[in-house]
């Protein structure tokens, strides 16, 4: 039980912690309006002498898995020109100058997702000024060595989270597309019991809206950082053996702030009241696996399916647990009854970035290789409304790539983890030694 609650402590954890360090630097709180972001922000783009994710590139002599269901082509070329993908098959004629990888042995799928990840570890402070190989040379440990041309990262410090995504989006680091949530919400007057001997000025800084009114304006705050995502504490540990709910007027107004901007709306489950809690504000994801499996029934599962909710497993994080058997369960029961299920790993809160423990447990669940892939490429896109540009590989689709050493349905799902080349819109961003 000890380990399940440390485990589940994630968004609100010691990542957050270290944030939480960072913003309480007088330095690093910039009350810059939104207007003036959004100013900076073009400013920056139309400096630039080129489009630094509008490149050309052709691979060429793989075996190449369009699409989850799809059967592969052996010995195809993907012809990517000004960042999409303009032609894929074995009779593709590639442009004189076009840079060209060749690897005859390696397995071409569209760019994978990470939907679970923090930027909140100290390496990540003070992104805006760090060298940019230092900061690429990080996002390829923790993500591009993966294959992961876009993460979700639910919870970080925003204002360090959309510099890092500027560095990236400008060309001067090597990077995922990253979706932000900002701040996360919590209960009121219900600090987690592992943060409560932070100094006050740290704790006022947590967003513990105390009505749906400053729920609202709480996510609205998050939008003005920069935030894409809401995430929700539906529930706090105030102490190891007691969670407090979010009210679920308060959720409800979270919910409903984000969604009138588009945004999707996340949340941790953990036990079976902060579930329904959840479900019941109208959350659209769920970022764990429910760690206490108490109360967690088919019926239950059903309820979530149709209220349109996903599910980020994140195995590998209870994968020492004794419960992991009847999560395994719970996963593999919610996908056979038609939940969409999107890969995740909470890495950042995890520092071990290796991906093969989360896609043994995946496997060990009862999913297929091919129920990874979506999990990896069109279960986000679709989620995240990108479908038409990301999570395919087809004439117009953007030019991201996750080319594998070898293939997983041959190879076992551990070759997800054996990542050749990551490729954004072009662009190699990680390339094995
Ligand atoms: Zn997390």
């Amino acid at each position: 039980m000890k380990l399940r609650r440390q485990a589940s402590y994630c968004g609100a954890c010691g990542a957050l912690l270290q944030w939480l360090r960072l913003l309480a630097a007088p330095s690093l709180s910039p009350c810059v309006p939104l207007s003036l972001k959004l100013s900076l922000f073009a400013l920056l783009f139309v400096g630039l002498p080129f489009d630094v994710f509008a490149q050309d590139l052709a691979v060429t002599s793989v075996r190449v898995y369009p699409t989850p269901e799809a059967q592969p082509t052996d010995g195809a070329t993907v012809l990517i020109h000004a960042g999409k993908i303009a032609s894929v098959g074995q009779n593709v004629r590639i442009p004189a100058g076009t840079p060209a990888l060749t690897c005859p042995k390696c397995v071409a799928f569209a760019g994978f997702w990470n939907c679970h990840v923090h930027f909140t570890e100290p390496k990540w402070n003070d992104a805006a000024h760090q060298p940019s190989d230092k900061l690429t040379r990080q996002l390829q440990q923790m993500l591009t060595h993966s294959g992961f041309t876009t993460v979700v990262d639910t919870s970080s410090d925003p204002n360090n989270t959309v510099a890092l995504r500027q560095r990236i989006e400008s060309g001067q680091a090597k990077g995922p597309r990253i979706y932000t949530a900002g701040a996360a919400l919590y209960p009121p007057s219900a600090i987690p019991f592992y943060l409560q001997d932070l100094p006050p000025k740290v704790l006022a800084h947590l967003p513990q809206p105390g009505s749906p009114g400053e729920a609202a304006a709480a996510v609205r705050s998050n939008i003005a950082a920069g935030s894409d995502i809401v995430k929700l504490f539906t529930g706090s540990y105030v102490a190891h053996d007691r969670v407090v709910a979010m009210p679920l007027p308060i959720a409800q107004a979270a919910v409903n702030a984000g969604h009138q901007n588009g945004q999707l709306v996340f949340a941790h489950p953990s036990n079976l009241q902060r579930v329904r809690v959840a479900m019941r504000s109208g959350v659209d994801v769920l970022a764990h696996a429910p760690d206490t499996v108490g109360g967690v029934d088919t019926d239950l599962l059903r309820q979530l399916i149709a209220h349109g909710m996903a599910l980020v497993p994140t195995l590998k994080l209870f994968s020492g647990e004794s419960d992991i058997v009847r999560i395994r369960e719970i996963v593999f029961e919610f996908h056979r009854l038609g939940g969409q299920l999107m890969f995740g790993t909470d890495t950042g809160f995890l520092t071990d970035y290796d991906m093969a423990d989360e896609y043994r447990q995946l496997s060990l669940a009862g999913l297929t290789y091919r129920d990874l892939l979506a999990m990896l490429t069109t279960a986000p896109a679709a989620r995240f409304k990108v479908a038409d540009g990301k999570g395919r590989i087809m004439p117009g689709m953007d030019g991201d790539l996750t080319v594998l050493q070898a293939d997983p349905s041959v190879n076992g799902v551990a070759a997800f983890s054996h990542v050749q080349y990551t490729i954004r819109s072009g662009r190699i961003i990680y390339r094995a030694p």
